[in-house]
């Protein structure tokens, strides 16, 4: 035999039945796009580095370390798995032109690709659903998002995530606490971890998102953002908590709340769930109004949402949920070679009548015994076995037998031709 090849490290199959769970998160997240017409948009997983490197920021964990890059063979394009879809999204919104006729709600989901260490809730390849909203400059589109996302939980029957919102105001209130905390970094070299000390000058904000607990007191004690913030962006962070609270949606500010990405201004928050351990961030936004212009578009304001799709699946998982039930109504059983031609038809005008039916297939070694067929028949979940034999075939009929109601299970027989009438007595 062949040596047997294996999937990437940190790049995971997502194999039956847990592959039931991602398709009913992807229709829930449907259906609330809708409820919120929020429009579908998909952009190639591959793009040019340079989107990301100009998107993202240079000197961000994400271009710094994590990004798949290579280079065409063919024609020596320098190309990026894409490590998130937000700077794909504004590339494609601004080579279309799609904000001409005003703001557009746009949202995504699919795979994205960083080189990081694989663990609990961190993979090389995950996938990420997200929700933009282009074109508007409003507090309300901030508060949409947000409460977009808190429905979201409530459909998935998501309990214990939490809230954190923060400002980042706007570059010139930024550069000024930037300032303050390159100051008081400075006073602290000696608690400074080297990455700390790599980004004084870099990245100085990136600083505050330390994970390191030897540094925790110092950034703690920081200068804090909000408070170099203006009127106009106070009262930008006002709306968006009024519109909130109307609606009942807790949050708890987190002054040190920067977000990854160089990208964000004004409103930035995460969903947070004490559940998953330390990668508890199920869900990560904000406010990013100068990132269009970055990538050559005309300046429009921005504002949007990605969640962890294995990370909110974890959660649900957590939470005790089951799985969906794919079971299907019927398990079509066919005794002999001569009973697969009359079954075949009779299932597919009861699969063409919504009927969800498994037809028994021949293994390696033939069709089986009728007791193997009617074990997988349980197996499969089936509420009811159609049962093709000899002498019901040649009067025009089949065994419609119920597979779970204990004791034998009643039986009873139904005319082949007629299929469309009573199909829906096999349906849930
Ligand atoms: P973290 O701080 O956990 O690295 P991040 O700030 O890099 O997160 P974002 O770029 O904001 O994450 O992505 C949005 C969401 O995507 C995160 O909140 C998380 O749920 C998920 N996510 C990010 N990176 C990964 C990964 N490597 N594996 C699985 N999920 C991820
Ligand atoms: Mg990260």
């Amino acid at each position: 035999m062949a040596e047997k090849l294996s999937a990437i490290k940190g790049m995971n199959d997502i194999l039956p039945p847990d592959s039931a769970r991602w398709e009913w998160l992807e229709g829930k997240v449907r259906a609330l796009m809708q409820r919120y017409a929020y429009r579908n948009l998909r952009t190639p997983i591959v793009e040019p580095t340079a989107l990301f490197v100009r998107g993202l920021g240079e000197v961000t964990d994400i271009v710094e370390k994590e990004m798949y890059s290579f280079e065409d063979k063919l024609n020596g394009e320098h190309l990026t798995l894409r490590p998130e879809n937000t700077a794909g999204i504004v590339r494609a919104v601004v080579e279309h032109s799609l904000l001409y006729d005003g703001g557009k709600r746009l949202y995504y989901m699919g795979p994205m690709f960083r080189h990081e260490r694989p663990q609990r809730g961190r993979y090389r390849q995950f996938h990420q659903i997200g929700a933009e909203a282009l074109g508007f400059g409003g507090p309300e589109v901030d508060a949409e998002l947000i409460l977009l996302a808190a429905d979201l939980w409530r459909e998935l029957g998501l309990s214990d995530v939490r809230l954190e919102l923060n400002s980042l105001g706007q570059p010139d209130e930024r550069r000024a606490h930037r300032s303050a905390l390159i100051a008081y970094f400075e006073q602290h070299l000696d608690v400074l971890d080297e990455e700390a000390r790599r980004r004084l000058y870099s990245n100085p904000l990136r600083i505050l998102d330390t994970k390191n607990p030897q540094m925790q007191g110092m950034v703690e004690a920081a200068p804090k953002l909000i408070d170099f913030l203006g009127e106009a962006s106070l009262a930008h962070f006002e709306s968006v908590k009024a519109i909130l609270d109307a609606n009942g949606v807790a949050w708890r500010l987190n002054p040190r709340l920067v977000r990854g990405m160089d990208y964000y201004n004004l409103t930035v928050f995460e969903f947070i769930t004490e559940s998953l351990g330390s990668q508890g961030t199920i869900c990560g936004g904000g406010r990013y109004d100068y990132l269009i212009e970055q990538v050559g578009g005309k300046p429009a304001p921005a504002v949007g949402w990605a969640l962890g799709v294995e990370r909110v699946l974890e959660l649900i998982k957590e939470q005790g949920t089951p799985l969906p039930d794919l079971s299907p109504d019927a398990y079509a059983i066919v005794p002999n070679e001569a009973a697969l031609l009359p079954a075949m038809k009779l299932v597919q005008t009861l699969r063409r009548e919504g009927v969800s039916v498994q037809m028994h297939a021949a293994g390696a070694n033939g069709l089986g015994s009728m007791k193997s067929q009617f074990k997988k028949a349980d197996a499969s979940g089936a509420r009811y076995a159609l049962v093709f034999g000899e002498s019901e075939l040649a009067a025009g009929e089949v065994v419609v037998k119920s597979l779970r109601d204990g004791q034998g299970g009643a039986q009873v027989l139904r005319a082949l031709d007629t299929a469309a009438d009573w199909a829906a007595s096999l349906r849930a």
